[in-house]
């Protein structure tokens, strides 16, 4: 195997004193995403837990075959699979549980002297902006070459899909048929008005949409296409999908947009949640697909060990179970996805290379704002 780490290796410059963790003190200047993090429940640890044991790793982490992940993963999804990687290679893994624009913050502050090998997070929108704050560090691998399509890594090697996640359209059965939907953009269509639920603009997920409808339709058509979005809003944006889902649930609205792991957890809690999903654009671009996913820290003093670890979580082994316990997708071909899943059916997922929408990812704000999408 030729697992090289493109990049200086640190151990000879890193220091091993106890980290001072400055993140909370800094503001997130430079970071568009500090108001867009993962879901509150992907973020347990409480800031001075995490602090303390940051502390903790930069000791543990001196021997340079300890593994420090950043992660803003759920810990209870996460923790089985890394558990199970320590069991077959003896190597520790410690995990640090924040959101993400705290953990870059505090990647930004720790420099070199960081204790973290990986940062472990959702959306190309935020892995990108991880790598234009030089953050992380460009890896060669050739098993994540063969086990991850290129359009779900950075084309420089700075970070990698690990699993796949859908943003697609949702309905009210009762009220809607399937045969009424079709594209993102066909909710601006005046026929929704007073019916469509929406999610707020300062989610990145919506960020790294809308970006992707940019590189579809252009800029003229997309904001045309989000001022229909806004003149059809049922209520006011939520702050969240799940919450946006139950508005649907509820009779609050008839459709809406949302990533479709949302969905499999409320009906995980209830079977019958009376609202179904459709794929969007199945006749034209394909679904909105985004990732969840991982790049080796700038900072790293074990970097060929980190870069094992996410080849590692790209093999059938892992990509089973990372992608089926929060009901997301295989990022690897010919993975079996979970029975959820699979009753969801097939669909045509968006071929764009998933780092257009960090590209994109200030135009898409702009032009959201500018149109009126809170
Ligand atoms: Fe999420």
């Amino acid at each position: 195997m030729s697992l090289t780490a493109i990049s200086a290796n640190f151990t000879s410059t890193k220091l091993t004193l106890p980290v001072v963790v400055f993140g909370t003190m800094l503001g997130l200047a430079g970071c568009s995403n500090s108001s867009t993090t993962e879901e509150n429940v992907e973020a347990e640890t409480s800031a001075a837990a995490t602090e303390q044991q940051a502390a903790n790793d930069g000791a543990t982490n001196a021997d340079g075959q300890t593994i420090t992940i950043y992660s803003s993963r759920n810990e209870q999804l996460i923790k089985p699979l890394l558990d199970r990687y320590t069991e077959e290679t003896g190597v520790k893994i410690e995990l640090v549980t924040d959101k993400t624009g705290p953990l870059m913050a505090r990647l930004q502050a720790e420099g070199q002297n960081t204790p973290a090998d990986m940062l472990l997070t959702v959306d190309a929108g935020n892995l990108w902006q991880a790598a234009q704050q030089g953050l992380l560090q460009p890896v060669a691998s050739s098993v994540l070459e063969a086990n991850v399509p290129a359009k779900y890594r950075d084309p420089k090697g700075q970070w990698t899909g690990l699993s796949l996640r859908a943003r697609t359209i949702f309905y009210d059965p009762s009220k809607v048929s399937a045969d009424d939907l079709s594209t993102y953009a066909d909710l601006a269509d005046p026929k929704w008005k007073g019916k469509l639920c929406l999610r707020t603009s300062k989610k990145v997920y919506n960020q790294s949409l809308v970006a992707s409808m940019m590189e579809h339709l252009g800029e003229e058509k997309t904001e045309e296409v989000i001022r229909g979005w806004v003149d059809n809003l049922a209520t006011d944006v939520f702050s969240d999908d799940t919450s946006m889902l139950e508005a649907i649930a509820a009779g609050q609205c008839e459709v809406g947009i949302a990533n479709s792991y949302y969905y499999g957890r409320l009906l995980d809690e209830k079977p019958n949640f009376p609202v179904k999903i459709f794929w969007a654009n199945q006749g034209s671009t394909g679904t909105h697909v985004n990732i969840s996913g991982a790049g080796v820290v700038a900072g790293s003093d074990n970097p060929d060990g980190t870069l094992k670890l996410m080849e590692w979580l790209s093999s059938d082994e892992a990509q089973g179970l990372y992608a089926s316990s929060d009901k997301e997708f295989p990022v690897k071909e010919g993975v079996d996805e979970s029975e959820m899943l699979r009753a969801w059916g097939q669909f045509k997922k968006d071929d764009i290379n998933v780092q257009k929408f960090g590209e994109l990812q200030t135009q898409a704000i702009q032009m959201m704002d500018k149109a009126g999408y809170k």
